[in-house]
C-alpha cells in the first residue's frame, strides 16, 4: 500500500496510481428534473415518452446512506447531493439527515436548480445540510427561460438563493454555464449582481455531457475570456485553491467585493488533481464525470453484500492509464481496485469476477462486474449537477 496517501490531517486514505485520493463523492438521488435545460435534458430527448428510472430502480435512502458510510470510511470527506434536480425527490431531507450523521464527513452540500429552494431551505438546514450550489444561467428572463426551456422565472431562483442565505446554507455558490451565442452577454450582469453579496458566482465552460446536447467547441466561451471581461470592469486577482482537487479556479475582486470561480473543464482539464467519483441514482459508481460505464453497486447491496470492518491496508483507487467507460476523454478514471480487504462482502454469491479467479468477497467494492450504462452519457454526468 505504498501509494496510500497521508493527508494533511494525518489519516491514510487510498490513492490511485497517480496519487489521487478519493475525497469527493457526488450522489445523484434522481434522474428527473422539472427543467429541460437545452444543454442537459433537451426536450427532444427527454420528452413525454422518455423512460426515467422506476421507483424500485432508485437506491433507497437507506442504501445511499449505507454506501456513503463505506465511502467515508475510505477517505471521502465531501458529499454533494445532486440529480437531476434533487429537490424533486420526495422527502430528500430525510436522506440529508442520515448523511449528516456520518462520522468523518466534513462537507455536505447540494446542487439544485433553485426552483424549490425557497420552501425547502430551512428544512434542509435543520436536517444537517451545510450549504448549497444553485444553477442560474442569466438574470434575464428571456435568456434564462430559453435555457431552462420550461419558462421558469429568474425571480423565483433568486428567491431560493436568498432563502438559502437566510437559512445559513452558506456560502451559497451560484453556477452559471456559459454558452457562446446563448448567454455569454449575461456574464457581466451576473457578476455585478452577485458582487458584494457573499455568494460565490462560478462560471462553467459549456461542456459535452454525452450524446444529448449536440455540443460544439465553437460554443465554448473559454474561462480566460470570462475572467478578462470581468477584470476589465472590476479588477481581479487569483486566489490559492482551498484544497487539492478544487475544480474552480478562484479569483477575488481587488476592491474586496468577494470572489468568483471559473470551471475550465474544456480548456484546462483538471484531471491531474481530480478527487471525485459519482454515484448515480440507480447505484452505479462512475469514477470519472465523463465515464459512460458505471460499476453496479446496487446489485451488490441487494444481493446480500454486507459492510465489513476495514482492517489493515485499504483498497486502492487506481488510474490504470485512463480508459474505463465507452467514452475516454483523457479524463480521470478512479478505480477502487483489488482490495486487500473488501468493503462489501457478498458471501454466497459469485459474479463475473469469479471467472477471473475470485468472488466478490475476494475483490474490491467496485471491481465487481462493470456494466454499460443503459442511459448513455447522461447517466454519468449532468453539467451543473456534477459540480
Ligand atoms: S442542468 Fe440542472 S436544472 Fe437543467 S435540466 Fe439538467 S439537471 Fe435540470
Amino acid at each position: 500500500m505504498e501509494r496510500a496517501l497521508a493527508s494533511a490531517d494525518g489519516d491514510r486514505s487510498p490513492g490511485d496510481a497517480l496519487g489521487r485520493p478519493l475525497r469527493d463523492l457526488r450522489i445523484s438521488v434522481t434522474d428527473r428534473c422539472n427543467f429541460r435545460c437545452v444543454y442537459c435534458m433537451p426536450k427532444e430527448v427527454f420528452g413525454r415518452d422518455f423512460q426515467f428510472l422506476k421507483r424500485e430502480e432508485l437506491l433507497t435512502f437507506e442504501e445511499i446512506a449505507r454506501l456513503a458510510r463505506v465511502f467515508v470510511a475510505c477517505g471521502v470527506r465531501k458529499i454533494r447531493v445532486t440529480g437531476g434536480e434533487p429537490l424533486v425527490r420526495r422527502n430528500v431531507e430525510r436522506l440529508i439527515e442520515q448523511l449528516a450523521g456520518i462520522d468523518g464527513l466534513r462537507d455536505l452540500t447540494m446542487t439544485t436548480n433553485g426552483s424549490l429552494l425557497a420552501s425547502k431551505a430551512r428544512t434542509l438546514r435543520e436536517a444537517g445540510l451545510h450549504r448549497v450550489t444553485v444553477s442560474l444561467d442569466s438574470l434575464e428572463d428571456d435568456v434564462f427561460q430559453a435555457m431552462n426551456d420550461v419558462d421558469f422565472p429568474v425571480a423565483q431562483v433568486l428567491g431560493g438563493i436568498e432563502a438559502a442565505a437566510r437559512a445559513a446554507l452558506t456560502p451559497v455558490k451560484v453556477n452559471m454555464v456559459v454558452k457562446r451565442g446563448g448567454n455569454e452577454h449575461s456574464v457581466l450582469g451576473m457578476a455585478g449582481h452577485f458582487r458584494g453579496t457573499g455568494h460565490v458566482l462560478r462560471f462553467i465552460e459549456y461542456m459535452d455531457v454525452g450524446t444529448t446536447n449536440g455540443w460544439r467547441l465553437e460554443e465554448v466561451v473559454p474561462a480566460a475570456e470570462i475572467v478578462r471581461s470581468i477584470d476589465a470592469l472590476w479588477p481581479l486577482e487569483p486566489v490559492e485553491p482551498n484544497y487539492r482537487g478544487e475544480v474552480a479556479g478562484r479569483y477575488r475582486y481587488r476592491d474586496g467585493a468577494g470572489e468568483i470561480g471559473v470551471i475550465a473543464s474544456v480548456t484546462q482539464p483538471f484531471c491531474r488533481d481530480c478527487t471525485r467519483a459519482r454515484l448515480s441514482a440507480d447505484g452505479r459508481l462512475y469514477t470519472c464525470l465523463f465515464a459512460s460505464r458505471g460499476h453496479d453497486l446496487r446489485s451488490l447491496l441487494r444481493g446480500g453484500a454486507r459492510p465489513v470492518r476495514l482492517a489493515g491496508p485499504r483498497p486502492q483507487v487506481s488510474a490504470p492509464g485512463g480508459r474505463e467507460g465507452g467514452r475516454d476523454r483523457g479524463a480521470p478514471h478512479h478505480h477502487l481496485d483489488k482490495a486487500d480487504g473488501p468493503l462489501l462482502r457478498a458471501p454466497h454469491r459469485r459474479d463475473a469476477s469469479a471467472a477471473q479467479g475470485g468472488d466478490v468477497a475476494d475483490r474490491g467494492l467496485a471491481r465487481a462486474h462493470p456494466t454499460a450504462d443503459p442511459r448513455g452519457g447522461f447517466g454519468s454526468v449532468s453539467p451543473t449537477r456534477s459540480r
